[in-house]
């Protein structure tokens, strides 16, 4: 093991799945969120991150925005006003209207899906009904931020592939993670791609997150890595989406080691089957790495056991670091202060979306600029002002795929 690696653990284990066209080696953001939304919480939860998401998509690079930042409406068509009297007003849920989480066969949401949401909703829907919009120049973006996010990772520990048949299995792989890593971190060790998972307001979220070390203070700080391709710092916008993004990570994350995230709600959502045996080779590994489990429900006890009696400390400081992909070079940090209400706030309000109690909404106009940038503008309604979609259009849109 490198010096470097200090206490960290030294591996990290990925799923993967077995059969057929399953070895890809770790999870491509591109792919994640391109997908048709199946990727973000139906059957297939074996794509539950192997790599954290802070790969996320740097929207305001990809062109000189600078001065269109600055520029309000302008000729970009018309995005609705949120104030407008005709704007998404929330409405009563009918019973026999699936909602989007149903529509998308969503178990539960990933944070990036709610970070891109706070760039634009109706963005966000987008992407997941109409994948293949997104263009190459964004794709090698991700890629390339997904290729400095995975040697950032190696620096701490090699990555050890193992065959999963079943979502227990695959869970697995993250719980025997979260176990391997809760003790480097009570010896004041740095981690890095810790799981989260948690119902917050009712949904349940999960994600991954990048980095967790002590400061010179002994601090608890969530270190967030944001690779550009332009050598400049995002806008307020993109950093007001990041911000939200950490301060999400922030909220699973203390509530995990609180004990507020429990086994049962893990099970009742992802609908696993705690009896169900482990595979052949989890079990191998989980012995070596010193835990002595059979079922998935064992290792699940173990894992809650362990998150909530180590007194792991909440997170105390967030902190987003941005650099430029090319040179390698920081471009500048932010220190973000958690408002959790502030934070509860938005989640409740992108929520509403997403269990049917509104329609999706674009940006105000005062961000059309975001439209010049978008790779749905053509197509895009809100911006069309054509009012807010209806669901009988959003399910054409998916059966068009
Ligand atoms: S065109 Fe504008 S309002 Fe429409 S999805 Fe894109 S950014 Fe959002």
């Amino acid at each position: 093991m490198d010096d470097a690696r200090g206490g960290a653990p030294q591996r990290r284990l990925q799923g993967q799945e077995a059969g057929p066209g399953s070895a890809r080696p770790f999870r491509s953001w591109s792919r994640a969120m391109a997908g048709t939304g199946r990727e973000s919480g139906a059957a297939e939860d074996a794509d539950f991150a192997d790599l954290s998401d802070s790969e996320f998509p740097d929207f305001s690079e990809l062109r000189d925005i600078e001065e269109l930042g600055n520029q309000s409406g302008s000729s970009l068509g018309s995005p609705r006003n949120q104030a407008d009297s005709q704007g998404p007003g929330k409405r009563k849920r009918e019973a026999d209207v699936p909602t989007p989480m149903e529509r998308f066969q969503l178990r539960y949401l990933w944070v990036t899906d709610l970070s891109t949401q706070s760039w634009c909703e109706q963005q966000m829907v987008y992407r997941k009904e109409l994948p293949g919009f997104q263009s190459v120049e964004k794709a090698a973006v991700l890629d390339a931020g997904a290729s400095i996010h995975r040697a950032r990772e190696l620096e701490l520990h090699d990555l050890v592939s193992i065959h999963t048949s079943t979502k227990e299995d695959t869970w697995a792989v993250k719980l025997l993670n979260i176990l391997s890593m809760v003790p480097t971190l009570q010896a004041g060790g740095t981690i890095r791609e810790f799981p989260v998972f948690g119902e917050i307001e009712g949904v349940f979220l999960v994600g991954v997150i990048d980095e967790l070390h002590y400061t010179s203070k002994g601090e608890l700080e969530l270190a967030e890595l944001k690779t550009r391709k332009r050598p400049m710092m995002p806008l307020e916008a993109q950093k007001e989406k990041d911000r939200f993004q950490v301060s999400l990570y922030k909220c699973i994350f203390d509530a995990m080691v609180q004990g507020k995230v429990t086994s049962a709600s893990l099970v009742h959502h992802m609908k696993l089957s705690p009896e169900l045996l482990l595979g052949r080779q989890v079990q191998s590994h989980a012995r070596q790495g010193g835990f002595r489990v059979k079922s998935f429900g064992d290792l699940l006890e173990l894992t809650f056991l362990s998150l909530t009696l180590s007194d792991l400390p909440v997170i105390d400081s967030l902190k987003i670091e941005y650099s430029h992909q090319e040179t390698n070079t920081m471009l500048g940090t932010e220190m973000v202060v958690c408002e959790e209400k502030k934070v509860r706030d938005k989640l409740r309000h992108y929520l509403e979306y997403w269990t049917g109690l509104r329609e999706p909404q674009g940006v105000d106009v005062k961000e059309a600029w975001k439209c010049r940038m978008c790779d749905y503008a053509a197509i895009c309604e809100w911006r069309q002002g054509g009012g807010p979609r209806t669901l009988s259009q959003g399910r054409r849109a998916k059966v068009t795929q």
